[in-house]
């Protein structure tokens, strides 16, 4: 916080956020950003640096939002923005072929196992509509399994008990989503594997294909339990469905090779995103040859795109890849959502709200709920009211947090130990100004009554 700006601050962020309403719905370009889950106004921003963001009046912050997951290195990367300007100065689109596009599929190749050919496209639900379209196309079976609260992006056969945004907005499916088509999609609650099997059971040799997030990233971080992913694709093999990861949050975050490769488990198409465009519209799609082959051109189901490929965002993809290149890299980023997991779970601890940290990697949620998150039903009683409480008092102390209580903290290799340190103190302050806040709420209610 810097001294004195705050109400300036919120005086020019709500002064251009006035403006967007006039011409934006609601006056973002998607919905969380308005803020809506945790109370105020959205904050406007002007530039970011390695772990840190500066709003249009000035004021600093240390972010742990990271955009939702792409910024592995942290803001403006000198790699990557020397990458993506050396790019456009050589032109920004050709809708032909270049050589930068080869060389990014095979650098995804080579870090996932499962994947031997990747059809690049610029966002994660491009990516995984066309991997369902694909799945669908090959095993001639249009029924699809998805778990309630995970989040494959806004295609329609997928905004169907939705995480993320539709959680927070409490708007579990949406108007315009076919009745037709939503029948399509089976719900199957995370983390429970009898469930799924009864659902592949009662739907004997419908089910193309079960799309999962094998660490749920869009209902706050829910790793797999035990044993699930595995039971997974046993069961996709019992019933010739195809077994889809939607590793656009994991991908090259919680390891090297994703998920598939932390949990040992391997899919039969990988979806990705995020990270692999280091900030720019980038997703992709991939699996064995013999899938991918049945791709336009060389195979019957169409999937397409101007901009797949594009030389800007493959630039960025590469040089963020490269930057991942050394298993140390990832060590350094687990050792970072260590010491903040550690942090924050001290900090819950010395002040005893019903709070808990759960984190893969270098992702984790603060969940304001009493019990271990295993799925949605778990969110039953979660405190949103108490994340939003936090989420402003980390904002007025310089910290951003996402704007919802359903989504990760991400690390970043740019996150400092004192960066670390300082979202820490930060919370434990913030917390502890919390459980006063809600301790004289119970006196006073206790006195009322
Ligand atoms: C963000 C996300 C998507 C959608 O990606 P966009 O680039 O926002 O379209 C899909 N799946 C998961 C798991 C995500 O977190």
């Amino acid at each position: 916080m810097k001294d004195g700006k705050e109400d300036l601050t919120m005086d020019s962020s709500a002064e251009m956020f006035e403006r967007a309403l006039g011409v934006i719905p609601g006056g973002v370009n998607s919905p969380v950003r308005a803020c809506d889950s945790v109370g105020g106004k959205p904050v406007f921003f002007r530039e970011g640096h390695g772990s840190r963001l500066v709003d249009i009046d000035g004021r600093e912050y240390v972010d742990v939002m990271g955009s939702w997951g792409p910024l592995i290195l942290g803001h403006a990367h000198p790699d990557v923005v020397d990458a993506v300007c050396q790019a456009a100065r050589s032109g920004t689109s050709f809708g032909a072929c270049t050589a930068a596009e080869v060389e990014l599929a095979e650098l995804i190749c080579s870090r996932f196992d499962s994947v031997e050919k990747v059809r690049l496209v610029s966002s994660g639900t491009e990516a995984a509509m066309s991997a369902v379209r694909l799945a669908r196309g090959v095993t001639g079976r249009d029924e699809i399994i998805k778990f309630a609260g995970c989040y494959h992006g806004h295609a329609d056969s997928f905004l169907i008990s939705a995480g993320s945004g539709a959680l927070t907005l409490g708007v579990p499916s949406s108007p315009g989503v076919p009745a037709d088509l939503a029948k399509l999609t089976h719900l199957a609650r995370f983390n429970d594997i009898e469930n799924v099997r009864s659902i592949f059971e009662e739907a004997a040799g419908s089910i193309g294909a079960l799309i999962v997030e094998p660490v749920a990233g869009n209902m706050g971080v829910v790793p797999p339990a035990e044993g699930f992913l595995g039971g997974l694709r046993e069961l996709c093999d019992e019933h010739g469905a195809l077994l889809i990861f939607d590793e656009v949050i994991t991908g090259f975050r919680v390891s090297r090779g994703g998920a598939q490769e932390r949990y040992d488990v391997s899919p039969d198409l990988t979806v990705m995103g995020k990270v692999v465009g280091g900030g720019l519209p980038v997703g992709g799609f991939g699996g064995p040859a013999k899938i991918m082959n049945q791709l336009a051109p060389e195979g019957p189901v169409y999937q397409a795109g101007t901009l797949s490929g594009n030389p800007l965002a493959t630039a960025a993809g590469l040089a963020t890849l490269k930057a991942l290149a050394a298993e140390q890299v990832y060590e350094g980023l687990e050792a970072s959502g260590e010491a903040l997991a550690a942090g924050l779970e001290e900090a819950v601890s010395s002040c005893g709200l019903g709070a808990r940290v759960q984190r893969v990697g270098s992702m984790m949620t603060l969940f304001f709920n009493e019990k271990q998150v295993e799925n949605l039903d778990s969110l039953e009683g979660v405190r949103t009211d108490l994340y939003a409480k936090f989420y402003q008092g980390m904002l007025e102390g310089g910290v951003t947090l996402p704007p919802s209580q359903y989504e990760a903290f991400f690390v970043s290799t740019a996150h400092t130990a004192a960066d670390i340190d300082k979202i820490i103190s930060t919370a434990a302050g913030v917390l502890a100004s919390l459980k006063d806040a809600e301790e004289a709420q119970e006196t006073g209610k206790a006195e009322a009554s």
